[in-house]
């Protein structure tokens, strides 16, 4: 009987650091532009021309090391990475090989039981991206452009150790790796601009067993979903191949979303790797680094905590509100003044995003500024309006820059509390719904919420909704009368 087999996954990612320039010029790093427009001597890579390494590219490749839990090393060095292809022209392409910026880097992912995994990361490396191949038709035959504005701009590889073992924890670690890179600022992660690619190492091998197998490697997955895809699907025919005993031999395979197959590709001739004599060594001073590690933000996971402990927030609501840096902002700013944490936390998970949809905004832009929200929240809790209104007072907050308490008055929506006024609501209703409320008396308890419905209503949706609850039960389960 053939022995069940174990999948071995490693991941490489690729991420565009948010840099204003290249990382060997001064050419704006936006290659989204017209093409060939950012572009000097240096990054057309002609003859003649020094790199002049820029400092904000250590910076930020300084910040997703740290935002990574990895080791910066004193001392790094850019090799020339040799390969012929035209999207590189000059050859070779410069990237940290022999000497990594960072080393023995981690992070820690929720698996599908809730328990924590720690990953490994073997190491972060800086290097310039490569030209951008375009292939158009012209008649019957296509040509191929070659657009440099992303030749040279700055890149950090991610090289994990092969420590994931399923589809879910490859795409559960790219996600928390992307929460992590998004906080530290250094990039915007996003897989669908092409600000962070992976590639996926996969192997399968018989269960418990420590040796590594040949490895195949895939690419150009252009979601974390088709990661997940990408690898299931590959961990399927490498398995298949082994219950057959065919071969399994290390290549590289293309991932087709529409088919949802990986097919081999032709691997690019790959040379060697030497020591680049035009960029001096990086070297990393400890002050410099005091000054990196006091500047980093509080990390996701550790704002969770927080939110747990100190402001009484569940599990998931600390998850929701520390996922994102703009969120958490926008929750600690309503924070500071007074809103009330859970229910801050609820309202912002649930309600500012279709509103902010709706209305093309986002947390930043959005005239709803924390203060006003807070406001809102508050009037919500001391039961000054319900959850209705409250509704209704939070979109016509983002269309004006009255106060909640302002717009409370011109719509006429503060709550109705008083006993006498909710009692003769009550009566009214419950005389009005005489076989309703038969119903109730019979045992059919939904009866309940169609008269606390019909009283609502009739309140013009004002109603203290926990009030109206308590003197519409005591009425119905009172005397009769
Ligand atoms: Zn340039």
């Amino acid at each position: 009987m053939m022995p069940t087999l174990q999948a071995v996954i490693g991941l490489e990612i690729h991420v565009q650091l948010s840099c204003a320039t290249k990382m060997f010029c001064s050419c704006p790093n936006r290659p989204g532009d017209e093409p060939n427009r950012n572009t000097c001597p240096i990054c057309l890579w002609l003859p003649g021309n020094l790199p002049r390494f820029s400092a904000e590219a250590l910076e930020k490749a300084t910040l997703a090391c740290l935002a990574l839990n990895c080791r910066i090393q004193k001392e790094s060095a850019f090799d020339q990475k040799v390969y012929y292809y035209p999207d590189l022209p000059k050859g070779y392409q410069l990237s940290q090989f022999h000497r990594p910026l960072a080393r023995n880097g981690w992070l820690d992912i929720v698996q599908e039981d809730e328990t924590l995994q720690r990953i490994r990361i073997q190491k972060i490396h800086m290097e310039e991206d490569v030209a951008r191949l375009v292939h158009e038709k012209e008649g019957k035959t296509t040509v191929s452009l070659v657009d440099f504005n992303r030749a040279g701009t700055p890149l950090v590889e991610i090289v994990t150790e092969p420590d994931l073992r399923t589809p879910a924890d490859a795409m559960e670690f790219l996600r928390t790796l992307r929460m992590q890179l998004r906080y530290s600022q250094c990039s915007t992660c996003s897989m669908e601009q092409g600000t962070m690619r992976v590639d996926a190492n996969v192997s399968v091998r018989p269960s418990g067993s420590n040796v590594l197998n040949a490895k195949v490697e895939i690419k150009n997955m252009n979601s974390i979903r088709h990661v997940g895809d990408a690898v299931a699907h590959e961990i399927r025919r490498q398995e298949s191949l082994a219950m057959s005993k065919e071969p399994i031999v290390t290549h590289t395979r293309l991932w087709d979303p529409e088919a949802r197959i990986t097919s081999p590709m032709r691997e690019k001739f790959e040379g060697p790797c030497v020591p680049d004599p035009s960029v001096p060594p990086i070297v990393i001073s400890e002050k410099w680094l005091r000054e990196m590690i006091r500047n980093m933000p509080e990390m996701p996971g550790l704002k969770a905590e927080r939110y747990m402990n100190r402001h009484g927030l569940t599990r998931e609501e600390a998850l929701q509100m520390s996922a994102e840096r703009n969120v958490s902002c926008y929750f600690e700013s309503a924070l500071d003044h007074q809103a009330p944490p859970r229910l801050a936390a609820q309202w912002i998970a649930a309600q500012l995003p279709p509103l902010l949809k709706d209305r093309e905004e986002t947390l930043e832009n959005t005239p709803l500024d924390p203060q006003r929200f807070a406001g809102l929240l508050l009037m919500l809790e001391r039961e000054e309006i319900n959850a209705n209104a409250a509704r209704e007072v939070l979109r016509k907050l983002c269309e004006s820059t009255a106060s909640p308490a302002e717009i409370v008055v011109q719509c006429g929506c503060r709550q109705v509390s008083e006993a006498d006024e909710l009692e003769a609501l009550v009566d009214r209703v419950i005389l009005e719904n005489a076989s309703a409320v038969e119903n109730f008396r019979q045992g059919a308890s939904k009866a309940l919420g169609f008269l606390m419905g019909r009283a609502m209503q009739a309140s013009g949706g004002k109603a203290n909704p926990r009030l109206l609850k308590e003197l519409m039960t005591s009425k119905l389960k009172g005397d009769g009368q």
